[in-house]
């Protein structure tokens, strides 16, 4: 196939999954009619065509005195015809058709058998995502069940509530690496914002439905895969409520009021291809209904609001227990309560529309160790890749795999410390190590992470030696 053919079979190919929207109405061409085309990538219909020439000739435009633009120098006559012909339009000014009844009997867009059942989500996260067992296992089941709506139908009138979901968590745990996880082995289309950033619509900031935008992009503006995708909303116990504020709160409580309807299901308009609502930038509906929405936040302090509720508890009737019971214990964010959630600043209705509330653990040392070494793509098995590339082994002690994990835990971001620590390491190696083509084996040892030596060296066919070429660049 020659390339002209080539680009001439994608365009059509484009041209049957894709629609063009008229610049000035914004209406899709399956509803507006065939579109004029126009120079400079534009598409108009020929409503809005006709409503332009029309608005001209009351102007006193002389367009509908034909026989004046023969007369006038410098003024040509506009076919029609040829403006239909011109067939380039820009992807940001089109969205993907929905596929018609037929077609969706035929192949459903989401087949509940092909559902991954709990446990086969669950074992898919294990490859990824280390611990977190409890998170794993209800996210899993808050997926199967939301998936599960979207299928089934409603005559029998009972509607399966939406599984909306609060994780709680440190930075650092692994909040959005599960949600992408989760995206990808179901391959939904996924969106990830930032609540800091949302403020109440009219104000600097994004809008609140921009997320709905966002995930219209993840999904390629085919608005049938965006109705059934995940929206991931970072950050969110940033928008708490203020506790001490006399000003108009845009960027708190009233961005949790507006993201309500969002979160229950509503008609969306929004600007494809572009962030907010303009003149310039069509626009399509989504439907959030069946949109999963996944809110996640570090909390701060949230532990002293859990620790006081349990007190209190317990410190009640004749099995008072101590005051200072809960002090040391290290997962209490697993004994949230919505009520917890909800003396933290988020209001009521906000927390009822996200039913399913999960902490994830903070990290152990342990737990740290085992990422650096069992998810699929782990940090170190990432550079053992690398390093095979020159034909070199790579090697950590257990000693230097736990010395790497406790130098991250005091950074207190949780995994995200591993990588720079590892980085800060591996750099001599990664420069020294090819200009030996002798070198058969880099074993990284705990004195070399708790900067106490180099790590070992063995030559091919001999034994590991210390080696200082790591450190000094011999
Ligand atoms: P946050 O909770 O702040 O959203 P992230 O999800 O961004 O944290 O985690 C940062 C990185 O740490 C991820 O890209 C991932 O590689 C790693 N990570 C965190 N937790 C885990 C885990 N339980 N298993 C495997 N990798 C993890």
């Amino acid at each position: 196939m020659s390339d002209k053919e080539k680009i001439d079979s994608t365009e059509a190919e484009e041209s049957e999954t894709y629609e063009a929207i008229c610049y000035i109405c914004h209406r899709p061409e399956s509803k507006a009619g065939k579109m004029i085309r126009i120079p400079n990538d534009i598409c108009i219909c020929q409503d809005c065509m006709q409503k332009t020439f029309d608005t001209m000739n009351h102007a006193g435009f002389p367009i509908g005195d034909m026989g004046n633009f023969g007369n006038m120098p410098n003024i040509s006559m506009i076919n029609l015809s040829d403006l239909q012909n011109m067939n380039a339009v820009p992807k940001s000014q089109k969205i993907k058709k929905k596929k018609k009844k037929e077609d969706k009997e035929a192949k459903p867009e989401l087949d509940i058998r092909a559902i991954p059942a709990p446990h086969k989500i669950k074992a898919s996260l294990d490859e990824y995502v280390v611990g977190q067992e409890h998170a794993k296992k209800v996210m899993a089941v808050a997926v199967y069940n939301h998936y599960k709506r979207v299928c089934c139908d409603e005559q029998d009138g009972i509607e399966i509530e939406k599984s909306n979901m609060l994780m709680l968590g440190p930075t650092g745990s692994g909040k959005t690496y599960m949600v992408k996880t989760l995206a990808r082995l179901l391959d939904v289309p996924l969106a990830i914002a930032d609540a800091t950033s949302l403020t109440e619509a009219g104000y600097i900031g994004d809008d609140i439905e921009s997320v709905v935008s966002k995930l219209l992009a993840a999904a390629d503006n085919d608005v049938q895969r965006a109705e059934h995708g995940i929206i991931f909303i970072d950050e969110i116990d940033k928008i708490a409520k203020k506790k001490t504020t006399n000003q108009r709160d845009v960027s708190g409580e009233s961005v949790q009021q507006g993201m309500l309807k969002l979160l229950e299901g509503a008609e969306i308009e929004v600007p494809v291809g572009a962030n907010s609502k303009n003149a310039m930038v069509p626009l399509a509906t989504v439907n959030t209904r069946n949109i999963l929405f996944i809110c996640g936040g570090a909390f701060p302090d949230l532990e002293e609001i859990i620790k006081e509720r349990l007190n209190k508890q317990s410190a009640m009737g004749f099995h008072a227990d101590l005051k200072d019971k809960y002090d040391g214990e290290e997962n209490l964010l697993q004994r949230v309560e919505v009520e917890d959630v909800r003396k933290y600043g988020m209001i009521p209705e906000f927390l009822g529309r996200l039913p399913v509330i999960f902490a994830l653990d903070a990290l152990t040392e342990e737990m740290l160790v085992r990422i650096l070494t069992e998810p699929k793509s782990a940090i170190v098995k990432q550079y053992q890749k690398l390093l095979a590339l020159d034909e070199v082994k790579l090697e950590f002690d257990e000693g230097a795999l736990h010395a790497i994990a406790r130098k991250a835990k005091k950074k207190d971001i949780g995994a995200r410390a591993l990588r720079a620590i590892i980085e800060e390491f591996m750099l001599d190696i990664m420069y020294e190590i090819p200009k030996d083509d002798s070198i058969g084996t880099v074993t990284i040892t705990e004195d070399y992470i708790d900067n106490h030596g180099a790590p070992l060296i063995s030559m091919r066919g001999c034994p590991a030696l210390p080696e200082n070429a790591g450190t000094t660049g011999a």
